[in-house]
């Protein structure tokens, strides 16, 4: 069957407005409700029709494309339009949107159908749960996968989360007949209406238990505990939150999970700290190393690495393994470890240490004579971040 033009269907023309488009859906689907025609099935056709085209022409994109290449260009495209047409609960949950702003919304019944995907909503949702992290950086660096016990409500094993004491303790709802909606009749000044509400009786579940399940008191979940695998990517910072979705509490009767949600938290090293991407490390040389040059080994997030410091090296010189930080969580970048020297004063001397260094006190190389020597610290520092 050829598809009628969008535009025709509404009855606009192809320069109107968003407002006059959606002005013009509100009539035609005003018009051919199905709750205002019932049994009638072309008018249901027209109002499925309607809600494709609204769909459609109310989409930026989606307009564009269909301007440009007719019904070839939006079929099959999205949701909705596969297999021809939108499905009654999609078209439901556009009038959240479109007449949600006035009291059409509660003829309708705009939210109420939302997310129940055209079945009977089954339980409650479970609600999220948050739970803390502490990872060391060596964990960050490479990325970990942690088994971790989490307390919460998990679905019954004796039920298998219907809350029901046995097969024969579910019964179809009395008051909705099962479909976990009731209709009811509403006089207005276009009429009367009808508005389809969520069944009181039942939630919307269509079922009622007659007698319940003992262990967990009819609620389909009891207090416990699971053991959660949670892959930690490498480069994650402190603050940062992973979100698994489904592993958070149980629903109640059958009611899907929440989401556990992993709050990150960095355990503090006890040589190194984190400085953005950087490593940080801070290291203390005797006054002989700086003087005669040594090689020495400092700790890294990836064990130790060997670093040679030259003769004559000044306090605030900052070394730089290149590729020794952390990596970032979202792209290839990586950090560098950084190195920052401070030269060890001695705090305490015997009079034997002190008659060498009155000795040597008087030599002229002992002078500071910063121009001769490296380059000063603030040329370093410039030279860092140039
Ligand atoms: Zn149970
Ligand atoms: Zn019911």
């Amino acid at each position: 069957m050829a598809k009628r033009d969008y535009y025709e269907i509404l009855g606009v023309n192809k320069s109107a407005s968003a407002d006059e488009i959606k002005k013009a859906y509100r009539k035609v689907a005003m018009q051919y409700h199905p709750d205002r025609n019932p049994g009638d099935k072309t008018a249901e056709e027209k109002f499925k029709e309607a809600a494709e085209a609204y769909e459609v022409l109310s989409d930026a994109d989606k307009k564009a494309q269909y301007d440009r290449y007719g019904h070839a260009g939006v079929s099959g495209n999205g949701r909705g339009f596969s297999g021809g047409g939108m499905n009654m609960e999609d078209i439901f949950s556009q009038f959240g949107d479109i007449f949600g702003d006035d009291l059409f919304g509660s003829f309708f019944g705009g939210g109420q159908r939302r997310g129940g995907g055209g079945q009977r909503s089954r339980g409650i949702r479970g609600s999220n749960l948050r739970v803390k992290l502490k990872l060391t950086f060596e964990e960050i660096a490479k990325g970990v996968t942690k088994n971790i016990k989490v307390k919460k409500h998990v679905a019954c094993s004796t039920c298998s989360g219907s809350g029901a004491k046995d097969k024969g303790s579910v019964q179809t709802c009395g008051t909705c007949g099962g479909s976990g909606q009731v209709r009811r009749v509403q006089n207005t000044f276009l009429g009367q209406m009808q508005t389809v509400t969520t069944c009181p009786a039942c939630n919307g579940e269509g079922t009622t238990v007659t007698a319940k399940c003992t262990p967990c008191r009819g609620e389909g979940r009891v207090y416990g505990e699971e053991t959660v695998s949670i892959d930690i990517p490498a480069g994650v910072q402190e603050g940062m939150q992973l979100n698994i979705s489904g592993r958070g509490n149980a629903g109640e009767r059958g009611g899907p999970p929440g989401d556990l949600i992993v709050l990150i938290e960095e355990e503090a090293h006890k040589d190194l700290h984190r400085e953005g991407l950087n490593v940080a490390y801070d290291l203390h040389l005797s006054f002989t190393d700086a003087v005669f040059g040594t090689q020495i080994e400092v700790p890294t997030i990836d064990g130790r690495a060997k670093i040679k410091i030259p003769a004559g090296t000044q306090s605030g010189k900052i070394f730089r393994l290149k590729g020794k930080g952390f990596p970032a969580v979202n792209s290839y970048e990586k950090g560098d470890q950084l190195i920052y020297v401070s030269v060890w004063t001695p705090q305490h001397i015997s009079s034997e240490e002190k008659a060498m260094l009155e000795k040597l006190s008087h030599s002229p190389n002992f002078k500071p004579q910063p121009e001769k020597g490296d380059k000063n610290f603030f040329d370093r520092i410039r030279e860092m971040f140039s």
